[in-house]
């Protein structure tokens, strides 16, 4: 089926609701995406038809309840080409997922006088665990430098710093900020021939094109569900199942465990012995679907779509005099994800922001959990962003260059 932006929009009923009057312009989709109508009736049919506990009910209900949510691993191992369920755990996000990797394999495996390498262009929920996990162990944190341009990781750097041989190597596949797509299969290979152990934040490419973990060739891989049209609260983590066995449970109680006595206990099988307590059961369902319809629209489609968006989008915006354009050039745009972030010459982020609220553009403005990359790198203490999603339209763009021209009249900017 050919893509039909008008259709899927009809689907998101909130993209057909008013923000102050005006129709509502989404572009914090990097933050967070709408919901489709889909994804919101598995939710509430899950609590109106079936909702029970998973896993230890006798009866109908849950037995239908565990069903729905194993099912919902099946369809986000098939998404990103794991080998099983077995891979899948869930989390609450993507931040959990590294935080779960950092507490249950770094403590296992990271020593004092070890070396983790991440890379400047880090969300801090790929940061701050590995900074605890090397304060715990006495280990080094290093970072892979970006190149000149301030878009890629400089791959000399890179190659120098996996020589002083890392345990860990934990990069984003996509920039949250630039935009900018990593190789991850080449990044992971040369990663695994110095000997590290690899974990990709998945947060800003799975929901954009399609992830094949096993291409890759990674160890871990990290997502989250709100990003992706599910709800949020839940979160993915792929891992390699040799990996996985060897590894300590992260959180200890209920389901993930097979047996418990007085003073010791043991482990439940993948990947139950990673999920401690009730579930978020109605989080996997919602998931489920959201897969389900992304895989209906095509994830090469939806890519499509977004390359034709962001170049409409760096075109327009590019045209605009005193705006300042961070992350791969028009020229580079097959390695640019569907984030634009900017800043207008002599106007705070925030203040941009706020004018474009007044206009019904929601976008985002601060540093994105990106404090070393914005302020040590950008040299900025702040950015606006605009991201985008299989539901933009190149009118929401107009609309975000008509707005920039609102904040340029009502704080008297010279044209
Ligand atoms: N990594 C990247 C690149 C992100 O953009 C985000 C969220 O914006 C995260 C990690 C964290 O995601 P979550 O807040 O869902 O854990």
């Amino acid at each position: 089926m050919a893509f039909d932006v008008e259709a899927i929009r009809k689907d998101f009923p909130i993209l057909s609701t008013k923000s102050d009057g005006k129709r509502l312009v989404y572009l914090d989709s990097a933050s967070t995406s709408q919901k489709p109508r889909q994804v919101i009736d598995a939710i509430s049919g899950y609590y109106k038809e079936y909702n029970a506990n998973i896993h230890r009910g006798l009866y109908d209900i849950s037995r239908r309840a565990t069903e729905a949510y194993t099912n919902s691993k099946d369809l986000v191992a098939r998404f990103v080409n794991a080998e099983s369920y077995r891979n899948i755990v869930y989390t609450r996000n993507t931040t959990e997922s590294i935080n779960l990797v950092a507490r249950a394999w770094g403590d296992a495996n990271v020593k004092k006088g070890d070396r983790i390498l991440i890379s400047q262009m880090e969300h801090h929920s790929n940061v701050v665990p590995w900074q605890q996990l090397a304060k715990r162990k006495g280990a080094i944190l290093d970072y892979a430098d970006l190149d000149e341009s301030k878009s890629f990781i400089d791959m000399n750097d890179l190659k120098e710093k996996l020589g002083r041989g890392p345990t860990i190597v934990a990069f984003t596949h996509a920039s949250n900020v630039l935009g900018s797509i990593n190789d991850a299969g080449k990044i992971t290979e040369m990663a695994h021939k110095a000997g590290a152990t690899v974990l990709i934040d998945g947060a800003q490419s799975t929901p954009h094109f399609k992830v094949d973990v096993r291409g890759i060739g990674c160890d871990f891989y990290a997502f989250s569900g709100h990003k992706m049209l599910g709800p949020a609260g839940i979160g993915v983590l792929y891992g390699r199942e040799d990996i996985m066995e060897n590894m300590p449970p992260f959180l200890g109680g209920g389901d993930m465990i097979r047996s418990v006595d007085f003073q010791e206990s043991t482990w439940n099988e993948l990947p139950w012995k990673f999920e401690a307590g009730t579930s978020n059961i109605e989080g996997g369902i919602g998931l489920g679907t959201a897969v389900e319809y992304l895989n209906g629209v095509g994830m090469g489609e939806i890519r499509e779509h977004e390359v034709k968006i962001v170049k409409y989008a760096l075109e327009r915006l590019g045209a605009v005099e005193g705006v300042v354009l961070y992350g791969p050039d028009i020229n580079n745009i097959d390695r640019r994800g569907g984030v634009i972030s900017f800043n207008i010459k002599g106007v705070h982020p925030h203040d941009v922001a706020t004018i474009f609220d007044s206009e019904g553009v929601a976008i985002r403005a601060g540093h994105h959990c990106a404090m070393p990359l914005v302020n040590k790198i950008l040299n900025e203490p702040s950015v606006a962003r605009m991201s985008f999603y299989l539901y933009t339209t190149e009118e929401d763009v107009d609309r975000a260059v008509a707005a920039i021209d609102k904040v340029r009249t009502v704080l008297r900017i010279k044209k």
